[in-house]
């Protein structure tokens, strides 16, 4: 059984097709740690002959509203097709922003159900009669809550074990559970380019400065670019472990020793 099983629930079906076959996403489906079904609410739709889902708002105004009916049918439908109802997952901009707290959290459910937005968005009725957790990537309106739902599965694999190749780096990266605060600055080779050196201490082998090192470089990126970030608790592992022989080195060049 996968890790994480995502059911997304969508009026265009198509827009996930390229995402699923790509990059780490696709390795850990075939590797069987996530699972993703994707649904077409049209076919909940009581019109048979046009499979529409939309209508317009009560009391006026602008554009179209995702009706109740098929919204239920679809997610009681979906939810019975897995071994656990799972948490829904309604995309909508006036929901709980997504950080990387919230997805640290989410990954630990064994089933989300991403329901999608489209239009003035839903009915609703929808959120009041599925209480779903309503989730927000940020302070702007998209034209769909499809890009939404794979800014939510790209960020939530990672922390599924398995999925990355090393599992610390999940924890080093930005905001991550190593101490919250932006990711130290990165190099590989070549070690000069343009009279631009790599730092000598990435290079001498001594993985305790290259921790102080890197903590500080954390600090100071997160100084300057989200200072924000310095002010809420941070939590979890204190420093960055030191890098592990065989880790700290870029891999050599074919046919180039190891400098
Ligand atoms: N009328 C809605 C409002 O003002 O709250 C916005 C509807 S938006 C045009 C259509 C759909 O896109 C939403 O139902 C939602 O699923 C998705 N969406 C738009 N912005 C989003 C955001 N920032 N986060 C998550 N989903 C979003």
């Amino acid at each position: 059984m996968p890790a994480l099983r995502f059911d997304i629930i969508t009026l265009f079906p198509e827009i996930f097709s390229g995402y699923l076959t790509q990059s780490l996403l696709h390795k850990a489906i075939e590797a069987g740690l996530v699972e993703i079904v994707v649904h077409d609410l049209r076919e909940w739709s009581a019109d048979t002959k046009h499979h529409k889902v939309d209508d317009r708002p009560y009391g006026g105004g602008p554009g179209m509203l995702i009706q109740v009916e098929p919204v239920i049918a679809c997610v009681e439908a979906v939810q019975a097709m897995g071994p656990t109802p799972g948490q829904v997952v309604l995309l909508t901009p006036q929901g709980k922003p997504l950080g990387q707290r919230l997805v640290e959290q989410l990954s630990l459910h064994p089933r989300l159900i991403l329901l999608c937005g489209r239009y003035e968005g839903f009915d609703h009725r929808v959120l009041e009669i599925l209480q779903p957790m309503e989730l927000s990537i940020g302070d702007y309106v998209l034209n769909g809550g499809e890009v939404a739902a794979m800014v939510v599965i790209d960020s939530t694999i990672r922390m599924v074990p398995g999925v990355l190749g090393d599992e610390t780096s999940s924890h080093l990266d930005s905001f991550s559970r190593g101490n919250r605060l932006l990711e130290f600055p990165q190099y590989t080779r070549p070690r000069e380019f343009r009279g631009w050196s790599v730092p000598d201490v990435l290079l001498n082998g001594n993985h305790e400065a290259i921790a102080a090192w890197r903590s500080a470089q954390s600090r100071q990126r997160t100084l300057m670019q989200r200072k924000d970030l310095l002010a809420a608790p941070t939590q979890d592992l204190p420093t960055i472990p030191p890098a592990v022989s065989g880790n700290d080195s870029p891999p050599a060049a074919p046919g180039t020793a190891p400098s």
